[in-house]
């Protein structure tokens, strides 16, 4: 067994998680499953101009973006679970950045 794992395909961040035989960090195993969860979900029209809105995973939640205007719908809890995420990114890139000193 690998110390570190091996290298997500994905994002290429060390992980030991598994997805049908070949690495794929939690995170993009989260993210894939969302994606398929979004395809069957219902297409939301834009608020302002009335467009199709796309399906997109930002932060580990489906957002929906406005191809015409550019906006984004997030559904309840969405934002709480994005600001949660990016917390925990920025914690992350905090952290290794005193594990492995710049030589
Ligand atoms: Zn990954
Ligand atoms: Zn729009």
């Amino acid at each position: 067994m690998k110390l570190f794992g091996e290298k997500c395909n994905r994002c290429g961040v060390r992980t030991r998680n598994k997805a049908d035989d070949a690495p794929v960090c939690e995170r993009c195993a989260t993210e894939m499953e969302l994606a398929v969860a979004a395809g069957s979900e219902d297409v939301r029209s834009c608020p302002v101009d009335g467009a199709d809105m796309k399906k997109e995973i930002a932060h580990i939640v489906v957002i929906d973006r406005c191809c015409e205007c550019g906006g984004v719908w997030l559904d309840a809890g969405e934002l709480r679970l994005i600001r949660e995420d990016v917390e925990d990114m920025a914690l992350r890139s905090l952290t290794s950045s005193f594990t492995l000193p710049p030589v």
